[in-house]
């Protein structure tokens, strides 16, 4: 007996591929682009809402291929309007995403991986190890989601997107890559990827293969320490991967694209608030242009790390400035719904 095969996910098929399939089923594959547009760019979740789609070829459909979409099981709503959402994923992992809201932006906020294998020692994401990276879909599915909301509750166009939710993006490079595609595609979303912002925790390979692949979209790094020892401690990335790789390979980033680099940076008390730290970092921003967004520390409970005096970050921010370093203070977003930078941890 013949086991019976498993529905495939039609998503995971390239238009090319959606041609073939309608060939050999003999329809005329410019059918494969109206199916197409409503997979990705009306982001169908049933093959019953491909209205222009005769019935027959929707039966056609259903008896080969399943839409696995994401579904967005709980929202919260912070007082400050920010929104995060628990998504549900096909195989019943969740993952978290974030919808910020600004006076002249919508922001995004996306997960690329389930939990986090990077274990840096102040972000609640690290403690749940990573189980598994998510796929292209599972990627664009949650900017669609945003983007709907973006809509019902502010009655706005969703502006940007910043991979800075749960995980790793350049460990799970190719479906990143795949899913920022559709989204600036016009047979997707049609995002400019000048407002698109990839965050990596720095991992100097990767930020080359990236400038090789000639991206569009900004990098953002977590620097959080400009000097090895403390960066290790903080962030154990770094004893493979130390400052002066980061370094070199993002002098070889901006040797290729010309584009400014954001550093990512928490002062902390008794961790990096003295005048040692903040001139490694003014140092650190010299080798390509760069800004610093100062992140404000949201607490994860077990009191190891704590948000650094305002004179201490007055005393960072005084020193880049004299030396011609844009640097802005960032106040966390969301903080009520542990929906801030480093909180998310699927706690509901
Ligand atoms: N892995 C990527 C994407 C995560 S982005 C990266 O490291 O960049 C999440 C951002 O929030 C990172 O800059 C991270 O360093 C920062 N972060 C983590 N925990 C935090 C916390 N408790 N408070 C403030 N920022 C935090």
């Amino acid at each position: 007996m013949i086991a019976a095969t498993e529905k495939k996910d039609i998503r995971k098929l390239t238009l090319a591929e959606l041609k073939e399939f309608f060939v050999e089923q003999n329809e005329k594959p410019f059918r494969a682009n109206q199916v197409y547009e409503w997979l990705w760019k009306k982001s169908a979740k049933d093959f019953d809402q491909m209205t222009n789609v005769s019935l027959e070829l929707r039966e056609k459909l259903k008896q080969h291929f399943t839409i696995n979409h994401i579904r967005v099981d709980t929202m919260q709503r912070s007082e400050d309007g920010t929104i995060k959402n628990a998504v549900n994923l096909y195989d019943g992992l969740v993952v978290e995403s974030v919808l910020i809201p600004t006076k002249d932006r919508i922001t995004a906020c996306v997960s690329s991986q389930v939990g986090c294998s990077l274990d840096c020692k102040f972000c609640a994401t690290a403690r749940l190890k990573r189980i598994r990276n998510l796929s292209a879909d599972e990627i664009y599915d949650q900017v669609v989601a945003i983007r709907q909301q973006a809509e019902l509750f502010f009655n706005r166009p969703l502006t940007n997107i910043v991979f800075m939710g749960m995980g790793e993006p350049l460990l799970n490079y190719t479906n990143v890559l795949a899913a920022i595609d559709k989204i600036t595609s016009p047979e997707g979303l049609n995002m400019a990827s000048k407002r698109i912002t990839l965050s990596t925790v720095g991992i100097a390979k990767m930020i080359k293969k990236m400038a090789d692949d000639n991206v569009k979209f900004n990098l953002a790094v977590s620097l959080h320490d400009a000097l090895n020892e403390t960066r290790s401690a903080i962030m154990p990335i770094n004893q493979t991967n130390p400052l002066e790789d980061l370094a070199e390979a993002l002098t070889y980033w901006y040797k290729k694209t010309r584009r400014k680099v954001t550093y990512e940076y928490v002062v902390w008390k008794d961790v990096n608030d003295t005048p040692e730290h903040a001139n490694a970092l003014v140092k650190f921003c010299k080798i390509v242009p760069s800004k610093v967004n100062l992140i404000e520390y949201n607490p994860i409970d077990d009191g190891q790390f704590q948000q650094a005096s305002p004179q201490a970050v007055a005393m960072y921010q005084a020193l880049l400035a004299k030396n011609g370093i844009v640097a802005r203070i960032r106040k966390s977003r969301g903080k009520d719904i542990d929906a801030a930078c480093g909180q998310l941890a699927n706690k509901t």
